[in-house]
């Protein structure tokens, strides 16, 4: 590709945000050309108006250049990822769709939204579909299109595979999940640290409804949820980047746990065939160390974009349980957005 397709990132300065930028800053297809974030930040440079957090060249390069307010007027791109809090998004991403922008969005304010397509691309990239009922629905020249919750990308990517293979029928899972999840500052150091947190609010409902709704059949102008069962329980734990999860799960015909750990660790899909350029090797590691995976030992592998699952084993309760582990704002957030752009793409919804 010559020439880079300009975007903006909203929210640039969050935790999220700076994940994108760096992401984006050496994109082969993108390149960043608005940094937006609140009044707040807007007017100050890239580095006054945030704290750099993560590794890497500080603010990826990109620390002289000007915030602005995420409108359409100062920010407008044709493509834009959006790292804002729900509330501000439901206001901010349908004025970027109305002006013509794609807009990837992080925010839960409408991935459950019947015309709007809730994307994992090795998952569900068909549901890519519904924005053309989206722009007919709403009158937009672009289109709103998000990626899920984090906990549930972790989770959706290893059921995906044993769903197609197998059907999924009923899922236990427990999440321990990092502080990151929560934005900066987020929990408060002295409330976490040498603790668990059993509630972190509206997680579970957002696990249970948006898995559903990815494992769904687009059937026309609507998605038809999964007729699966979900029971989720969430826990805030003292790690810094990767959700863990321990999940149960009952399949269709009860197979062994060589048979399920041979499932997902053989899954090829769309991304990998297309090789789109934020796609890991393979969605998901299966290891077969007793003790992995490990937060510390595996999440930054593949850039935080893969999945890991270890001990597949069986379960007395649904048949089959192992441990799973993801990165929450890498798949489960920025690294996710760019790939569902990446899928787009791919499909031919950026041409101009
Ligand atoms: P965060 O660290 O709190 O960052 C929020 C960003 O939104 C900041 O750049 C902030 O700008 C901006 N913002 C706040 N109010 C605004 C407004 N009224 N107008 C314009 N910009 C505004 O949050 P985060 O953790 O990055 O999360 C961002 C989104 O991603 C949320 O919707 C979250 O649910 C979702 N998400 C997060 C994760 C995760 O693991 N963290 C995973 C999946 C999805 P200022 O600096 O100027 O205030």
């Amino acid at each position: 590709m010559t020439q880079r397709i300009p975007v903006a990132v909203l929210g640039a300065t969050g935790v999220v945000g700076q994940r994108f930028v760096r992401r984006l800053a050496h994109h082969p297809w993108f390149e960043v050309k608005h940094l937006a974030a609140s009044e707040r930040s807007a007017g100050r440079s890239y580095a006054e108006a945030c704290a750099w957090r993560i590794d890497g060249e500080p603010y990826a390069g990109l620390g002289a250049r000007p915030v602005v307010a995420a409108s359409p007027d100062a920010a407008f791109a044709p493509v834009v990822f959006s790292a804002l809090d729900a509330g501000p998004a439901r206001e901010i991403e349908p004025a970027f769709a109305q002006e013509g922008a794609l807009v990837f969005s992080n925010a839960s304010a409408f991935r459950m939204a019947d015309d709007v397509p809730l994307l994992v691309p090795e998952v569900n990239p068909d549901h890519l579909d519904l924005l053309h009922v989206q722009r007919k629905a709403r009158g937009w020249r672009g289109g709103i299109l998000t990626n899920p919750n984090c906990t549930a990308t972790v989770l959706v990517l290893a059921l995906a595979p044993l769903h197609a293979r197998f059907g999924v029928e009923q899922v236990f899972m427990t999440s321990l999940q990092a502080v990151s999840g929560a934005g900066y500052p987020g929990v408060a150091s002295m409330d976490v640290l040498g603790n668990i947190i059993p509630l972190i609010k509206g997680e579970e409902e957002k696990v249970e409804s948006e898995t559903a709704k990815m494992l769904g059949r687009l059937d026309g102008k609507k998605v038809r949820p999964a007729s699966i069962v979900v029971s989720a329980m969430c826990h805030r734990v003292p790690v810094l980047d990767g959700h863990t999860e321990a999940v149960s799960v009952k399949l269709t015909g009860d197979p062994s746990p060589a048979a399920v750990a041979e499932c997902l660790a053989a899954w090829r899909t769309g991304p990998q065939e297309l090789g789109l350029p934020s796609a890991p090797p393979a969605p998901v590691r299966v290891h077969t160390d007793e003790d992995r995976p490990q937060v510390r030992r595996d999440v930054e592998q593949d850039g935080g974009m893969s999945v890991h699952v270890g001990r597949v084993r069986r379960c007395p309760l649904l048949g089959i349980k192992f441990s799973l582990l993801g990165h929450n704002t890498e798949r489960g957030a920025a690294g996710g957005s760019i790939l569902n752009a990446e899928l787009a793409h791919a499909r031919g919804w950026m041409r101009p």
